[in-house]
């Protein structure tokens, strides 16, 4: 039967302590023994279900890493403090000194500057290819590579990776296929289509409020206990993680994710379609002029659109300032970074969350420096929205 991430994430609620409709959150740092043995046998790793350190495990944020398991089928899950805390947990976790990396280079700046000068300080060295390209990956796999990372949806440039395809080569070199599902939770299930683990930053649609940041990383319950691992775990030595408070808010969240990804989407197609016609270049996977809509129709859960990101081309930085400028005043949204937010956001990729990606890079890869990326809100009447951009593109 095919994988439902909605029910199998309705499914994942539970009747709370005391009969609560909601978890009870557990706000406390460190946790009582009954004797010194019981603590003993806790950290020899000998004593089921039992809670140490909040730095270890949370019960609040067990419950919201065993949802996003679900929604993901993926065996368990961990939560973060960020999206960052998420991929650079990942990554740390599987390279040790001496090791490769192959990723896409359309990938979250953060993501892009970790890769390219961070690592490098522990010997980790990354080759950055065009994703679409698969002979590219192939060609930039070397005898020390053990991980492919990619974006399914890869920010800004919104190409859709081909995981079933990357999963394939990712098997063949006996490596390891990462991918960031932070642009489409619910529509692409990454894991049921070949990755090995999936990382998000829950910052985003998923917990959709723009009120803190988050981060989980999905994958099998060896992976996710390694990562908690007292004496090797990279998640409990570096101690990134979820504040037990936000790890409940992020929870009920959650469960209005697919009625909220269903708006977003629904928006971003009506806004796609009508910037066409309006004789603008726009990227989004829901046009059949995305060379890659095909694909994403083809890996995809339809019930819930084809996201809410999407991107315009203006040519120029000072021409996508100027419009940007235009379209907050008139309220289409805010000029901000970031996404799934309930109000439409926007922002100038290049000079901002692509700019630790050098101009001749950006150059190369495609990225134009008047590309507007949007985040679509869940606008109630899309087509007055629309308006008013046209208006403000008439102005400019
Ligand atoms: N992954 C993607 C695709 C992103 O766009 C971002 C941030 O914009 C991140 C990861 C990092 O997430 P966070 O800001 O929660 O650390």
């Amino acid at each position: 039967m095919k994988f439902n991430p909605a029910k199998a994430l309705e499914n994942s609620s539970e009747i709370g302590s005391h009969r609560g409709v909601n978890h009870m959150i557990n706000d406390s740092a460190t946790y009582t023994f009954e004797s010194g043995e019981s603590m003993k046998d806790c950290f020899d790793g000998k004593l089921e279900g039992a809670y140490l350190y909040s730095r270890h495990w949370n019960p609040t944020n067990f419950a919201l890493a065993k949802s996003l398991a679900a929604m993901e089928g993926t065996e368990a899950a961990w939560d973060l403090g960020s999206g960052m805390a998420a991929i650079t947990n990942t990554i740390l976790q599987l390279c040790k000194s001496g090791d490769h990396i192959v990723s896409s280079v359309s990938s979250y700046g953060g993501t892009y500057a970790f890769l390219k000068n961070y690592l490098p300080k522990f010997n980790i060295t990354t080759d950055f290819v065009n994703i679409v390209n698969l002979e590219s990956v192939e060609k930039a796999i070397k005898p020390n590579t053990k991980i492919i990372y990619t974006e399914s949806l890869t920010n800004p440039l919104l190409q859709v990776s081909d995981i079933p395809r990357l999963k394939e080569i990712a098997k063949k070199h006996k490596l390891t296929l990462v991918v960031d599902n932070t642009f489409s939770p619910l529509i692409l299930s990454p894991k049921v289509l070949g990755a090995d683990v999936v990382v998000y930053s829950l910052t985003k649609f998923v917990n959709g409020k723009n009120d803190t940041t988050a981060g989980a990383i999905c994958g099998d319950s060896e992976f996710i206990n390694n990562l908690i691992d007292l004496n090797e775990g990279t998640s409990m030595l570096l101690g990134g993680v979820l504040d037990s408070i936000r790890a409940a808010n992020i929870h009920k969240n959650l469960f209005s994710l697919p009625i909220r990804m269903t708006q977003h989407s629904h928006n971003a197609l009506f806004l796609a379609e009508k910037f066409e016609k309006l004789g603008l270049r726009v990227i989004y996977p829901g046009l059949k002029s995305h060379s890659q809509h095909q694909l994403m129709k083809s890996m995809m859960n339809k019930e819930y659109g084809f996201g809410g990101m999407l991107a315009i081309d203006l040519d120029t930085s000072a021409r996508a300032s100027r419009f940007m400028k235009l379209m907050q005043k008139n309220g289409v949204g805010y000029l901000a970074v970031s996404l799934g937010y309930f109000k439409t956001l926007f922002s100038n990729s290049g000079s901002s969350t692509s700019s630790e990606v050098p101009e001749e890079i950006q150059r190369e890869m495609g990225l134009s420096p008047g590309l507007v990326r949007y985040s679509v809100g869940l606008d109630h009447d899309i087509n007055s929205t629309f308006k008013t951009i046209k208006k403000c593109y008439s102005m400019l």
